[in-house]
């Protein structure tokens, strides 16, 4: 008897949610590149400690930016369009940091399969495989914007502007699907917290032959955040009050576990 459970490992909490990747420096950085664009700059770079961002913008709201690792290296490149500011791609940026492959060697082709890098995200619904396209290129949609994966490049829409990342490097599916995940935060704020719960395992017959039936099944949410369910009505219930309460990390019904 299995069920779909998320990979998360036992040992932790219910309710975990894992930390977010951290972009104070980041978000400084866009601040500063937004002001010296709204300043009439038409370019300006910023040291990180991660690497170095750099903005171009040719006056019609086109943006450009590059980021570089400390090595020199691009590591991947953002083209911004429409009502997309600099400052909303705060996390993108950091998960762009945060994941890059940390040697670039000039030239090489990013290793990520778009079909593996959709499977991965957390930014969806459901658990629906998302199938590739006669292209090959891989359509990953929630409440607000659009994701186009294909080769090497990442291609997010929003109905008011949009964002095109080219990754350099040998970026794989997992790196891939954190930033991918982030773009989606970015341009969909009222995504973040998207829910499902999986399907019981339900009726089974257990070794001595007896039916048994299983109702344990998981309550899941885009932003990292599980909880193991006794059965699905407590599933749905448990993560419609986590859409309600998303700031807090506890499941409701830890407070009635025997302590130990
Ligand atoms: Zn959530």
């Amino acid at each position: 008897m299995t069920s779909v459970a998320p990979q998360h490992s036992p040992t932790q909490r219910r309710g975990y949610r894992p930390a977010p990747t951290p972009r104070h420096h980041e978000h400084l950085a866009l601040v500063a590149l937004t002001r010296a664009l709204a300043n009439g700059h038409r370019a300006h770079r910023v040291d990180l400690p991660g690497g170095t961002i750099a903005a171009r913008s040719n006056g019609t709201g086109h943006q450009r930016i590059t980021l570089t690792n400390p090595a020199g290296h691009r590591i991947a490149l953002a083209v911004l369009h429409g009502a997309c500011l600099a400052q909303d791609a705060v996390r993108t940026v950091a998960e762009v940091f945060h994941r890059a492959p940390t040697d670039p060697s000039s030239g090489t082709r990013p290793l990520f399969a778009p079909a593996s890098v959709a499977e991965g995200m957390k930014m969806r619904r459901n658990r629906a495989r998302r199938w590739p396209r006669k292209d090959g290129s891989v359509r990953a949609a929630v409440p607000g914007a659009e994701l186009i994966i294909r080769p090497g490049v990442l291609d997010a829409s929003t109905t008011t502007g949009g964002l095109r990342l080219t990754l350099d490097g040998p970026w794989h599916d997992r790196a891939t699907a954190q930033v991918a995940d982030a773009i989606l935060r970015d341009l969909a704020p009222e995504a973040r917290h998207l829910t499902y719960t999986t399907q019981p395992a339900g009726h089974y017959i257990n070794e001595s032959g007896s039916h048994c039936y299983d109702s344990f099944c998981w309550a899941v949410c885009s932003c990292g955040w599980y909880y193991p369910a006794a059965d699905r009505s407590d599933a749905r219930w448990t993560a419609s009050w986590h859409r309600q309460h998303p700031t807090a990390h506890r499941a409701p019904d830890e407070a009635y576990e025997p302590s130990h």
